[in-house]
C-alpha cells in the first residue's frame, strides 16, 4: 500500500535536547522523539529531509530511499546526507530534489562538496514545481519564509490522499486556508506551544501552536497535526494542552 510514514516529530535537535536534563528531555531519554522527517513507501521509497538520526528513520521503511526531498539547509533537515558517504552508505546517484539555493549551497562548501560530487544526484527544484517520484507518487514544492534562506514545505500526493508537509516557517505570511483547502492531513509547524516559551524565541521566529489553532476552522484544525516540537513544548506532556500532534512511526495512507 502506498503510505507516508511519520519518522520524526521533534525539532532539528530532537528530543531529549543536546544538554538538557529537564524533566520532558528526561522523559525521553530511553525513547527519543527524532528530528521531523516524513518518508515515502511506494515501489520505491523516500525521504523529505536527512536528518542527523537519517539510519534509524531509512529502517523505518520497507527499503533504503532511493531519493530525497529537502525543505531546507538547516541542521536537522541536511546532516543526514553524511550518511550517504564513502565512510557510511556510499550512495551511487541518490537524487536530492532540493531549491536552487539549497543545491548551490551543497555544491559549494564541504563537507557537502564532495558529496554532491560523487555520491549524489543534486536536482535544484524551482518553487511551485512539481516532481513524479513515480508512477502515482507526485510531490509538488511552495516557498515559505523562514529565516531569510530558501526553504520549500511540499505537497505529497498518492493514488488517492494528498498531504502538506510544513515543518519550518516563520509566521503564517502565506495563506495556510488555501493550503488546507488543498491537502487531506497537514503535518504543520508546532515548534513552540506559546509565545516566549524560550528566551531567546524572537532569534528563532515559528507561529505557536496556540496561535495557529486560533487562526482555523473546526473543520481546518481537523486535518492539522503538528511537529517539529521543541523539548520547551508542553503539549509533548500527557497532561499538555490538547492539540493533535503528530505521532512518530504514524503511517498515513496515500
Ligand atoms: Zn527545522
Ligand atoms: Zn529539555
Ligand atoms: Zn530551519
Amino acid at each position: 500500500m502506498v503510505h507516508a510514514r511519520v519518522l520524526g516529530v521533534a525539532q532539528d535537535a530532537g528530543v531529549p535536547h543536546v544538554g538538557c536534563a529537564c524533566p520532558r528531555c528526561e522523559r525521553f531519554r530511553d525513547a527519543p522523539l527524532l528530528p521531523a522527517c516524513l518518508g515515502i513507501a511506494g515501489a520505491r521509497c523516500y525521504l523529505i529531509d536527512a536528518t542527523p538520526a537519517l539510519p534509524q528513520q531509512a529502517r523505518m521503511l520497507p527499503s533504503f530511499p532511493a531519493a530525497i526531498l529537502l525543505t531546507h539547509a538547516h541542521m536537522g533537515h541536511v546532516a543526514g546526507l553524511w550518511q550517504l558517504g564513502e565512510e557510511a552508505y556510499g550512495a551511487r546517484g541518490i537524487t536530492v530534489h532540493a531549491p536552487e539555493g539549497v543545491c548551490a549551497f551543497l555544491r559549494g562548501n564541504e563537507p557537502w562538496r564532495r558529496l554532491a560530487r560523487s555520491n549524489l544526484v543534486l536536482a535544484p527544484l524551482a518553487p511551485g514545481a512539481g516532481v513524479e517520484l513515480e508512477e502515482g507518487l507526485h510531490a509538488e514544492s511552495f516557498a515559505v519564509n523562514h529565516r531569510g534562506g530558501e526553504t520549500f514545505g511540499y505537497f505529497v500526493e498518492g493514488p488517492s490522499r494528498r498531504i502538506l508537509y510544513l515543518p519550518d516557517i516563520d509566521r503564517w505570511d502565506l495563506d495556510l486556508h488555501a493550503l488546507l483547502a488543498r491537502c487531506d492531513l497537514a503535518l504543520l509547524d508546532g515548534t513552540f506551544w506559546r509565545r516566549g516559551e524560550i528566551g531567546r524565541q524572537v532569534d528563532v521566529p515559528h507561529p505557536p501552536i496556540e496561535d495557529t489553532l486560533d487562526l482555523l476552522s473546526p473543520e481546518e484544525a481537523a486535518k492539522v497535526r503538528f511537529l517539529h516540537l521543541n523539548h520547551t513544548n508542553p503539549v509533548l506532556d500527557p497532561d499538555g494542552p490538547a492539540a493533535l500532534v503528530a505521532v512518530q512511526g504514524d503511517t498515513i495512507p496515500l
